[in-house]
């Protein structure tokens, strides 16, 4: 790692305290909106680029604050440029991804351009099918880190084009960093700023139940999505091994509160893989389990990920299971996965940066997925330790 830029990300800084900056230079209070405007709706690569600010107040920004906290990025198109997956590098060397889907206008929607961002670099979870898990816990992100990738997706955009929808599906917990994902929520929020409606926003969890307590306390900020993946605890501890910790009773729980206390319908998340958790048992536990929620199901057949025995489960498959959380009274959808052959599920492509670990290494860790998860399927609960480092 190199030594990180001690200077804050200017896109963190809150209104409130950019203002009392600028006052503390003597300069007047509308500079604030000068700069946020050319943060978030210009082109400007540095602060020394802005023309409408004197030279001298431009040189002292410079000074004190970094204009992006993501630099040196690689984007790959797929899905004929319909998908693009930016690989950041941050100022001490760790990379994060995001990922920008293009989505054309139909008879009846709008277009929508709906941006995938990371939370943290790494993963202290450890889901098995995820790439980012696999990779391991490097550090939080900070408020600047997460909306600076925002600002790089603006700046990709054609001309006339906004970014409609920002869900953290990328890399990391974001329940595990809430206070930086809280900050980064208000400044997307926020008209001066990125000025996205909160419906228009998504955060989604593993099952950190103090921190959807926290969420619900707060009342709506953001959709909630639950990344479920099995209703059963055997599976689920294997699947998600944050269920050792926090069982899929206590989560669901919690979410059921949320969806109660904000009114906003929960979405419950499926990888679903085959053979291991699409059985009809699997989707008899799911209906079971949600059956009268404020809930919505979406199936997401998995990506493939290197060193796991696993595959997605077939789509007729995946269209039965569909059908019988529909029969318990649940809405359902199955999503396509974006971007399947550049790497889009987290963490692929900072993965493949990584390097493939030693070929009995992978052969090893296959073996003990595929004897854990046939002993989650008989119903036996892992022995396996809840993963370090996850304390909300
Ligand atoms: N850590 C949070 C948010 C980031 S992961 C969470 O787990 O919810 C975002 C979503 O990507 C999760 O629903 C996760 O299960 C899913 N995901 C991870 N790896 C995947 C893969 N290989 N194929 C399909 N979905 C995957
Ligand atoms: Fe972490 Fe989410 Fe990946 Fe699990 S699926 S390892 S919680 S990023």
């Amino acid at each position: 790692m190199t030594q990180a830029d001690a200077r804050p990300g200017l896109s963190g800084v809150s209104t409130d305290d950019l203002t009392a900056w600028l006052a503390a230079q003597g300069e007047p209070a509308y500079r604030a909106r000068q700069v946020l405007t050319a943060l978030w709706a210009g082109s400007a690569g540095s602060a020394s680029d802005l023309t409408t600010l004197p030279k001298a107040l431009a040189a002292r920004l410079e000074h004190d604050f970094r204009w992006s906290t993501v630099a040196d990025e690689t984007v790959v198109d797929s899905d004929g440029g319909q998908t693009e997956k930016a690989l950041h590098r941050l100022s001490d060397g760790a990379t994060i991804e995001s990922v920008l889907m293009h989505y054309p206008a139909t008879a009846t929607r709008r277009a929508r351009h709906t941006l995938c961002i990371s939370s943290q670099a790494g993963c202290a979870v450890g889901c098995p099918f995820c790439a980012t898990g696999e990779l391991g816990f490097t550090r939080d992100l900070e408020t600047a880190e997460i909306l600076d990738q925002v600002r790089s997706a603006n700046r990709r955009l054609r001309a006339g084009e906004r970014i409609t929808n920002v869900v953290f599906m990328g890399m990391g917990e974001p329940l595990l960093n809430l206070d930086r994902v809280l900050e980064a929520v208000a400044a997307l929020n926020d008209p001066a700023r990125q000025g996205l409606g909160a419906r228009h926003i998504t955060v989604s969890t593993s099952g950190v139940v103090p921190g959807i307590r926290r969420l619900t306390a707060l009342g709506p900020q953001f959709t909630l999505a639950i990344s479920i993946h099995a209703a059963r605890d055997a599976l689920r501890d294997v699947l998600v091994p944050l269920n050792r910790r926090w069982p899929v009773a206590e989560v669901v729980a919690a979410a059921r509160e949320h969806a109660r206390a904000t009114g906003r319908r929960v979405s419950y998340e499926v990888t679903m893989i085959g053979g291991v958790n699409d059985t009809d048992a699997d989707a008899e536990a799911l209906a079971n389990l949600l059956r009268g929620d404020l809930a919505h199901v979406n199936l997401i057949p998995m990506n493939p990920v290197a060193h796991t025995p696993w595959r997605a489960s077939p789509m007729p498959v995946i269209e039965r299971f569909a059908a019988r959380i529909k029969a318990a009274g649940i809405p359902v959808t199955i999503r396509r996965n974006r971007g399947a052959e550049i790497g889009a599920a987290c963490g692929q492509l900072a993965a493949e940066r990584a390097g493939a670990p030693a070929a009995p290494a992978v052969a090893w860790r296959r073996q003990r997925l595929e004897a854990e998860s046939a002993r989650a399927l008989r119903g036996q609960r892992s022995e396996e330790p809840v993963p370090a480092g996850v304390d909300a």
